[in-house]
């Protein structure tokens, strides 16, 4: 496969414009972002810098769509074969639109092809097949009423994605929201737009209707605020940072109270026990649990907590395991972490190790910038010994920076897990049954993994509570997000 790969990594990209109306077409002004890869440094290409009125025109399309009903009206079986296409169509491209987004984002390949095009085909198949197994309700009324729950799709759905997995966590908000009839108008983050442009011309070859999928590229602060202020979007899914999260919250309720579902960021804690079953399992699936897309994962286990009595042990196999970690070119097969997304996050990385540094942190390893002569962006995974109370244990990095922090017994571990503002994700490793199950309803967090690290698949879901968000990708909950609940009362 490598040698597929190489053909493809130096493939020209044309200037990409946006997708509108079932049209591609320029910012109504013109202007165009250049897109840096992140594998050397150098210009990819050019992306459309949509300003408001190209948010308008996408919101106007979407909306036109609806309202005409070529998809929002169709029967479901209709529906379902056109998400079905789309998924094949994902997999018979799958590694052009995995190279594609690893040369605009720097995710090292061999996880780019599994998590990008490989979950957002899953992501299609799983609500295709949904979509007509979801029924309405008849509610238990006196006998002389009928009381019927129909469950209709919103509208008009935005989705604002971020760049560390964008066809995966696009796929998470597009699909179950076509899925349940609706349009959707897609904004991808500035630095990994291709891979989602190329997307939107699958969802055509698959006969998806013009304008019920819309692509705006662009700056958030610029494309992203437009499509939070805008009047008729009916609800705004996002994932992302808690800054802009607070913002997107503020701008529905400065314009029209649009419904905002916020998938944020997290401090996730991985717990380990002195009783784990495979201690040698844990400190590996740990080390991976961090390190993989270079610390670019909002489920990271990015403060790992260990029992003091194996602390010193375990904390020294952790650190030599990320020391060995490939670094290095995203796009061979061998390397297991990729590129830093952009300079700017390499730089708030290094400032992160630097201030650690300063608030007295134990480095074990890593904590530099590396590999720069390619011109790229790339950073040592790197392991710090903190205490509670430095910034390394309660702010979010999202680089490869791993802090550790030993803990007494289950009631300190349990403690010092939720003594963060986020919920997103957590694990623990023991060998104890009910020991696991404690923790797991103990820990604040949408997702308690026991005896691993990350994995999951669409029949879950995957969501946030406290500051890192509410509502819920994947599994049939997603599917209620983009749909509004009418009551029809009859009396008979
Ligand atoms: P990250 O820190 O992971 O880059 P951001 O929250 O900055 O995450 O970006 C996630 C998405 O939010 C991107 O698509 C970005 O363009 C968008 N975004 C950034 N600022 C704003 C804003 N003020 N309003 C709406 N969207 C924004």
């Amino acid at each position: 496969m490598q040698d597929k790969i190489d053909r493809l990594r130096t493939a020209t990209i044309t200037p990409q414009g946006l997708f509108i109306g079932g049209n591609w077409r320029s910012a109504r002004d013109g202007a165009l972002l250049d897109v840096v890869s992140p594998i050397d440094g150098r210009k990819l290409t050019m992306i459309a810098d949509a300003g408001a009125a190209d948010v308008d025109a996408a919101v106007q399309a979407a909306r036109a769509a609806f309202e005409k009903g070529a998809w929002s009206k169709t029967a479901p079986a209709e529906r379902k074969k056109v998400l079905f296409r789309i998924a094949d169509l994902i997999e018979r491209d799958a590694l052009e639109l995995a190279v594609l987004g690893v040369r605009d984002n720097g995710t090292e390949i061999s996880m780019a092809l599994k998590a990008e095009p490989g979950s957002a085909a899953g992501s299609f198949r799983y609500h295709a097949e949904a979509l007509d197994k979801v029924y309405g309700e008849i509610a238990p009324t006196s006998e002389s009423v009928l009381g019927l729950i129909h469950r209709e799709p919103v509208g008009v759905v935005a989705a604002i994605v971020p760049w560390n997995f964008p066809m995966m966590i696009g796929a998470w908000k597009i699909a179950p929201a076509l899925a349940a009839g609706n349009s959707v108008i897609l904004k991808p983050a500035e630095g990994a737009s291709l891979s989602l442009l190329k997307l939107a011309a699958l969802c055509a070859e698959a006969g998806l209707p013009e304008g019920v999928l819309n692509v705006v590229t662009g700056r958030g602060a610029v494309s992203g605020e437009a499509i939070g202020l805008h009047g008729d979007i009916d609800v705004l899914a996002f994932t992302g940072s808690g800054g802009v999260g607070r913002r997107l919250l503020e701008y529905s309720a400065r314009s029209n109270l649009k419904r905002v579902y916020l998938e944020l960021g997290g401090k996730s804690p991985n717990v380990v026990f002195a009783d784990a079953p495979d201690l040698e399992q844990a400190a590996k699936v740990s080390a991976f649990g961090i390190f993989r897309n270079s610390g670019q994962v909002c489920v990271a286990g990015s403060r790992l907590l260990v029992e003091r009595s194996i602390y010193e042990e375990f904390a020294d196999h952790v650190a030599a395991i990320a020391a060995k970690i490939k670094v290095g070119d995203p796009l061979s097969l061998a390397t297991q972490s990729g590129a830093i997304s952009s300079e700017i996050q390499l730089e708030k990385d290094l400032g992160f190790a630097g201030q650690a540094l300063s608030e007295g942190a134990k480095l074990r390893t890593g904590g530099g910038r590396i590999l720069e002569e390619t011109g790229g962006f790339y950073m040592q995974p790197t392991v710090f010994d903190v205490t509670p109370e430095m910034t390394l244990a309660k702010e979010e990095v999202f680089g490869p920076i791993l802090s550790i922090i030993p803990f007494d017994d289950e009631a300190d571990a349990l403690r010092i897990a939720n003594a963060t503002p986020y919920g997103l994700a957590s694990a623990v490793w023991t060998g104890n049954l009910s020991r696991a199950h404690r923790m797991v309803r103990g820990i604040k967090a949408g997702v308690v993994h026991v005896n691993t690290y990350g994995g999951s698949d669409n029949t879950v879901p995957l969501g946030g509570v406290r500051q890192s968000g509410n509502g819920h990708d994947k599994s049939l909950h997603a599917i209620n997000k983009y749909q509004d609940l009418k009551t029809a009362w009859i009396q008979l």
